[in-house]
């Protein structure tokens, strides 16, 4: 291939490296080449069967989008499948790379128990008491950021703590997808299998990845009843439960159904408190109550959250070589938050009508009453500033007033912010609560 298409080449791969993980860029990427790209066709290189596969149902898109935007063209896509370099990769153990990946501090003791998870932290203790026995397999699922690979992962210290010669393997289903890759490339089998199922206990996080590799599937089927049969302990995690799972062939998903099934919910705001006091006294600071409170009241969507919150609250009082405060607690948040949030035109209307027990209806209308013209050239303001629409939008909006109308409004009340203080205070207040998750 001539100099100008190789680096056509290196660009279309950094393209796709920025669409995709760093470990699946690994795994699928770094191994391919291309000795013909035309007009109307690319040839690549892939080591084997298994990589071709993968690339063909999960990655063509990505590769066609990649190579029009960097060559202006959309050629046929035709993975080739090189022998030769397969034999000369070296055997290597893959499973003992992976399993390191436990941290240590996702324990039990460390895990904080409330009735958004009671039950599923049961579960996850007595299968270390009689592995295999109660439960199997156990099935954990939830949205993100609410504990399962913790609580996978406490299975995994425990029963260790407990058996220090038992046999235990933790991983997420990525990795077993590589370690299959891996194996497949070393024509390795034999050893995949016997490690997987050669175990007591096999523990593996966010399984709904499955539907990316159909060879896992296979795979996996067969792990399944083998551990099954042997009354070897299987415990699953997944972001949604069983039934849910797409591209996953029911005779796997109906062996998920087999145990117990349980589900993590967002904490409520005791349990949000009592894993705040965890993480901050892990985390080394003093948090007074009510930033105890007031995080655990704004940050409501999961767990990863109000860890991240906790440290910029830290690093915030180290820059400023600050107490932690409510103030400036407050003030991180809304800093730290603001990023994810979406102010949108309806919620200011809504909280704007509460807060001066009006109803929408009549905020929208041509009422002139100065009970309710206030109010709405208040919401008029806040639009402005908190949402990215023009001045027209919100008019038509606002019951098709003219645009001269919401600016009147935004500057009127812009001006009433910066001379009363009542006003001042109402909208602080309306922003603040606008800015709630
Ligand atoms: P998931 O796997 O569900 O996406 P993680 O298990 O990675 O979530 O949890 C995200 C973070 O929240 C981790 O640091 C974990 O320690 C913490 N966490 C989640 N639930 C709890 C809990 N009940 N008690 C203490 N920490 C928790
Ligand atoms: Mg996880």
């Amino acid at each position: 291939m001539d100099f100008k298409k190789r680096t056509a080449w290196k660009s279309i791969l950094k393209l796709i490296e920025k669409n995709v993980t760093n470990n699946q860029f690994n795994t699928w990427f770094s191994n391919i080449s291309v000795n013909n790209l035309t007009k109307s066709s690319v040839k690549i290189e892939v080591p084997n069967l298994f990589v071709k596969e993968c690339l063909t149902s999960n990655y063509t898109e990505l590769i066609k989008s990649s190579i029009y935007e960097v060559c202006k063209i959309k050629p046929k896509i035709n993975f080739i499948c090189d022998n030769k370099k397969t034999r000369n990769l070296i055997k290597h153990n893959y499973f003992d790379d992976c399993i390191s990946n436990v941290n240590k501090n996702y324990t039990f003791e460390n895990f904080i128990v409330g009735q958004c998870n009671r039950l599923a932290n049961a579960a996850a203790k007595s299968v270390i008491e009689s592995p295999g026995y109660m439960y199997n397999p156990l099935f954990i699922y939830g949205s993100t950021g609410i504990g399962k690979t913790h609580l996978l992962q406490s299975i995994y210290i425990s029963f260790l703590k407990n058996n220090s010669n038992g046999k235990i393997i933790y991983l997420t289903c990525e990795d077993l997808i590589n370690i299959l890759v891996n194996t497949l490339q070393n024509n390795d089998l034999s050893n995949f299998r016997d490690r997987l199922r050669n175990i007591d206990v096999l523990l593996i996080d966010d399984i709904h990845f499955l539907s990316k590799s159909e060879q896992l599937k296979e795979e996996f089927f067969h792990t399944f009843n083998a551990l099954y049969n042997s009354q070897k302990q299987i415990v699953l995690t997944s972001d949604r439960q069983p039934d849910k799972i797409k591209n996953v062939e029911e005779r796997l998903i109906s062996r998920f159904n087999w145990g117990l099934k349980c589900k993590l919910d967002q904490p409520d705001i005791e349990t949000s408190l009592a894993i705040i006091e965890k993480k901050s006294s892990l985390m080394g600071i003093k948090l007074p109550l009510d930033v105890k409170q007031l995080i655990a009241q704004n940050v409501t969507s999961n767990v990863r959250e109000i860890e991240s919150t906790l440290i910029k609250v830290k690093e915030k009082a180290l820059i400023n070589k600050n107490n932690i405060n409510l103030e400036l607690a407050k003030n991180t948040l809304y800093e730290h938050l603001n990023k994810n949030i979406e102010i949108s035109i309806d919620k200011i209307v809504q909280v704007t009508s509460k807060q001066f027990n009006l109803n929408i209806t009549k905020l929208l209308s041509k009422n002139r009453t100065k009970s309710i013209t206030l109010p709405r050239q208040i919401a008029m303001y806040l639009t402005r500033k908190l949402t990215k629409l023009s001045f027209n939008e919100i008019g038509c909006y606002f019951g098709g007033r003219d645009h001269s109308t919401v600016m009147y409004a935004y500057e009127k009340i812009k001006k009433a912010n910066n001379e009363s203080k009542n006003t001042n205070s109402i909208l602080n207040s309306l922003e603040n609560q606008l800015k709630r998750v």
